[in-house]
């Protein structure tokens, strides 16, 4: 940490990320509002006189991990090595004033907002001035099109939110009582916000929200237009698409799977289970039929689509007959794109109640057996690319003993959650796409690949991404 008493002009704020790639937009946009009151900006809390959290409250362990880590922040305010602690997001819009006492070093809390309002305050708190130390959200966000960000991702790909809150009531989720109904970004918004970051040089638009298959609803649209559109941008980007829901799909989008080229065939759609009384129970729209009918459809109209999902286990009243379709599910579609998640009881959530809870250590072994389905048809779906040539966009130029190494992924991986593709001894630019061979499979399950041409820069505009 910083030596506090070390003179310091301007203040250095850091931001700790914590959370989903939504969470990670709200993190850039705080980023971007310190920057532009003056604050200066390190990646690094050590170097910091003041320390932002931006934390996550989905479930029990991402609350956990934000509040360990308020915890560890606060211990260094105690020891005299930060001078100020700031804590925002969900888990302070879902616990509001709750926190106040049980964290008593912050020293201010901010709910979700555009986040203008705690970066002005910060910047008073560092120059000694008296603030509010709590910092109520003006309202539900308004869906219009985000400010500036100061991006968090590598450049070669940026998360692009197209709508707000979520109109479901899954009964494990507490999202919508902290982020509101459905609200879709205006088109323009999105557009020109995507035109923007193609034109800071990113490669991959990947687009987010709670419920991405609402986007338009309430703008008379659907998200294929959408997903159209930006793929039409001018550039050399590829748009992929995150939290699809599996029922009402809008079916043109299958299409533009199939066909765009600028479109990646890889359809991120969180299913939760495959039991229709699961289903039911978590009050999901559909039945276990349903999301079999959704996934054997995009199979048929998308050749090589892959397909990421989510799946919660241990739900309250799941009996072992219901927990014993997992794992065939997994096999059967191939989802060894696969977040597997033990059910956690939140408050405000309509499964706090719920009668007939899966003992922790049933849930634990059932979730182990999806995790084992997903890890064995991952291993042997990437022991299959061996061979076969494939193209990487690049995320980071790395160095492995002395050797350049360029990390990235291909279209059939999303960042931060799926495998990577890594090149070693290639000295490549981030954003650089690199036509590859596949030579081997890590412990991890990344893809090996050496290039089949020289490294190039990425393609001029036009060049389709596949
Ligand atoms: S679809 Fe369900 S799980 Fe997803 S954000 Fe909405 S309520 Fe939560």
């Amino acid at each position: 940490m910083k030596d506090p008493a070390a003179p310091s002009d301007p203040t250095v704020v850091s931001l700790v990320h914590l959370g989903c790639a939504r969470n990670l937009i709200d993190s850039e946009l705080i980023l971007a509002r310190m920057a532009e009151e003056g604050l200066l900006v390190s990646g690094d809390p050590a170097d910091a006189d003041a320390v932002v959290v931006n934390t996550c409250s989905f479930i029990g362990p991402a609350r956990t991990e934000s509040e360990e880590t308020i915890r560890r922040y606060e211990e260094e305010k105690r020891r005299g090595a930060l001078r100020h602690l700031v804590v925002a997001g969900c888990l302070v819009q879902r616990y509001k004033h709750r926190l106040e006492r049980r964290f008593p070093l912050v020293d201010v809390f901010a709910e979700i907002s555009d986040y203008r309002e705690l970066a002005r305050t910060l910047r008073d708190l560092t120059r000694g001035r008296r603030v509010r130390s709590y910092l109520a959200s003006p309202g539900l966000r308004e869906p219009e099109r985000d400010a500036a960000r100061m991006l968090a991702t590598p450049g070669s790909y940026a998360y692009l939110r197209i709508s707000h809150g979520c109109d479901h009531t899954c009964g494990f989720c507490a999202i919508p009582a902290i982020r509101g109904p459905h609200r879709s970004k205006r088109p323009e918004a999105v557009l020109e916000e995507a035109r923007e970051l193609i034109g800071a040089g990113v490669k991959e638009l990947v687009l987010v929200a709670e419920d991405s298959t609402a986007w338009g609803r309430d703008l008379g649209s659907e998200l294929p237009d959408l997903v159209e559109a930006l793929a039409e941008l001018e550039g050399d980007h590829q748009v992929r698409v995150m939290y699809a829901y599996p029922n009402n799909f809008p079916w043109r989008l299958a299409e533009l799977l199939r066909d765009h080229p600028r479109v990646a065939r890889y359809l991120d759609i969180p299913v939760q289970h495959a039991a229709t009384p699961v289903l039911r129970a978590m009050r999901r729209a559909g039945s276990g039929d349903q999301v079999r009918r959704t996934l054997d459809r995009l199979r048929t109209e998308v050749p090589d689509l892959e397909i990421r999902t989510t799946l919660l286990v241990g739900y309250p009243g799941e009996t072992a007959a219901d927990a014993a379709e997992l794992a065939p599910f997994v096999r059967e579609y191939g989802l060894g794109r696969l977040g597997a998640f033990t059910f956690s009881r939140e408050e405000d959530t309509p499964a706090w109640d719920l009668p007939d809870p899966v003992p922790e250590d049933v849930a634990v072994e059932r979730y182990l057996e999806v995790v084992a389905a997903r890890d064995e048809v991952l291993a042997a779906g990437q022991r299959a690319l061996v061979g076969s040539e494939v193209e990487v966009l690049v995320d980071e130029r790395a160095q492995h003993g002395g050797e350049p190494v360029a990390v990235g992924r291909t279209e059939r991986d999303a960042p931060e959650v799926d495998p990577l593709a890594v090149l070693p001894g290639v000295d490549a630019p981030v954003g650089a796409r690199v036509r590859a061979r596949v030579v081997d499979v890590d412990d991890e399950m990344h893809l090996v690949c050496e290039p089949v041409a020289e490294p190039a820069a990425a393609p001029a505009a036009g060049e389709g991404a596949r």
